[in-house]
């Protein structure tokens, strides 16, 4: 969870306010958004629809993913000429309204670049005068080959960039969360789990359950090409899914007034999967179950992504999953994470060298300070046996350079 204020410390960039629109930063003139998550877009509801409207002479900048997500969450608000797209990797010029010595003002370059984490966000490189600031948003890079692969993050030598401030995400800077797999083995797992309960019989089916409202569509694809058959959805728990046209070939949708079962029969595909794996909200606390999971003649078996009950050692691959039983069926939780574990922010760091680092997320137990000697601790490559100048994972078979996973693939291209 974000607590990024919304300014950056350098006054050179005392203008631009990020991912925050509370009161305290209305004196901005310039807005980012990383991503959609509701951390990210505080008072956005509130404020964001006299903030920008066409009176107004404040500018949002978001990826276009984004800016249509925003339309969808925030109905009331008329999203206007005001919030711009911008895309990966074609920097926007900003004029800040400090002015120099000579009466012109500093230009400010502002770049958005991937960040993994979920499907548009990103995150921003400021470029002025001495200072280069990054700041990440929330993101998942595993290891230095990927940050390698950014040449929005590298000079035109190939050197990366002397970063001075870099405002990191933080989530999981803990102990606890040393290592997570990489995001394409853990949807192996999910993808193997589920099929194996889906050959059974025809009355098996599966739940995928997802306890956020937004980012898990690029799970939900891949689990869909792989198992080749869509997923069901209820369009009342996500509605924006009908805003992401790259969803369309992965889903098909249903509502609570008119369910599923009652208004369409499915058709059998080849491999008869069709109708028998839902995308599930239900098993959130306090939601009453879906039509699906609370059918006794079904057997439903759970499957969930999910990164917080795990405490995995680097390169763990023998635990990713852990089961439970429940009402006689075993379900399954599997370590999927869409932000950097701590290896991978002391990789990212230990790459890029940064000046200063701006922790994003400071939990009450701990300090900013705290937080950054954890990151900078030079004994714990020693404790937990993996090299930082590397970071990639010796058991892995797939070489570093050789890797054609769609996360590396999505590093050196615009994220759909
Ligand atoms: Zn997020
Ligand atoms: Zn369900």
């Amino acid at each position: 969870m974000s607590t990024f204020n919304g300014r950056l410390q350098n006054p050179e960039l005392n203008f631009i306010a990020i991912d925050d629109f509370k009161p305290n930063n209305h004196d901005a003139s310039v807005f980012f958004v990383s991503h959609a998550h509701s951390d990210h877009l505080e008072g956005f509801g509130k404020y964001g629809g006299t903030l920008f409207d066409s009176n107004s002479n404040k500018t949002l900048y978001c990826s276009s993913i984004t800016k249509r997500l925003l339309t969808v969450k925030f109905p009331n608000i008329q999203v206007d000429s005001n919030v711009v797209s911008i895309d990966v990797g074609e920097p926007c010029i900003l004029h800040s309204p400090r002015k120099n010595s000579d009466g012109t003002s500093p230009l400010i370059t502002v770049s958005a670049l991937p960040t993994l984490h979920v499907l548009g966000s990103v995150m921003f490189l400021f470029e002025c005068q001495d200072i280069t600031a990054l700041y990440t948003g929330d993101f998942r890079i595993h290891n230095a080959s990927d940050v390698s692969k950014m040449k929005w993050l590298h000079d035109k030598d190939g050197k990366p960039l002397k970063i001075t401030d870099l405002y990191l995400d933080t989530t999981f800077a803990d102990k606890l969360y040393n290592w997570f797999p990489k995001r394409d083995d853990a949807t192996a797992k999910i993808i193997e789990l589920s099929e194996e309960w889906l050959d059974r019989s025809l009355n098996h089916h599966v739940s995928l359950s997802i306890v956020a409202y937004y980012g898990y569509e690029r799970l939900i694809m891949d689990v869909s090409k792989k198992l080749n058959t869509k997923l069901l959805v209820n369009v009342d728990d996500f509605p924006h899914f009908k805003y992401i046209s790259e969803m369309d070939g992965s889903v098909i949708f249903y509502s609570k007034s008119s369910s599923y079962r009652e208004t369409k029969r499915p058709r059998i595909d080849s491999n008869n999967r069709s109708g028998r794996i839902h995308v599930c909200f239900c098993r959130r606390k306090g939601v009453k179950r879906c039509d699906f999971c609370s059918n006794s003649s079904y057997k439903v078996r759970e499957v969930k992504p999910c990164a917080f009950s795990f405490n995995l050692k680097p390169y763990d691959h023998a635990n990713i999953i852990s089961e439970k039983t429940e009402n006689g069926y075993t379900n399954y939780k599997v370590a999927y994470a869409t932000h950097c574990s701590l290896t991978e922010l002391r990789c990212f760091i230990n790459y890029l060298k940064p000046t200063n680092i701006h922790p994003s997320v400071v939990p009450d137990s701990n300090s900013a300070e705290q937080i950054v000697a954890l990151l900078l601790d030079n004994a714990f490559e020693l404790n937990n046996s993996f090299d930082v100048n590397n970071c990639s994972d010796p058991s892995h078979t797939e070489t570093e350079n050789e890797s054609d996973t769609s996360d590396a693939l999505s590093l050196e291209s615009p994220p759909i």
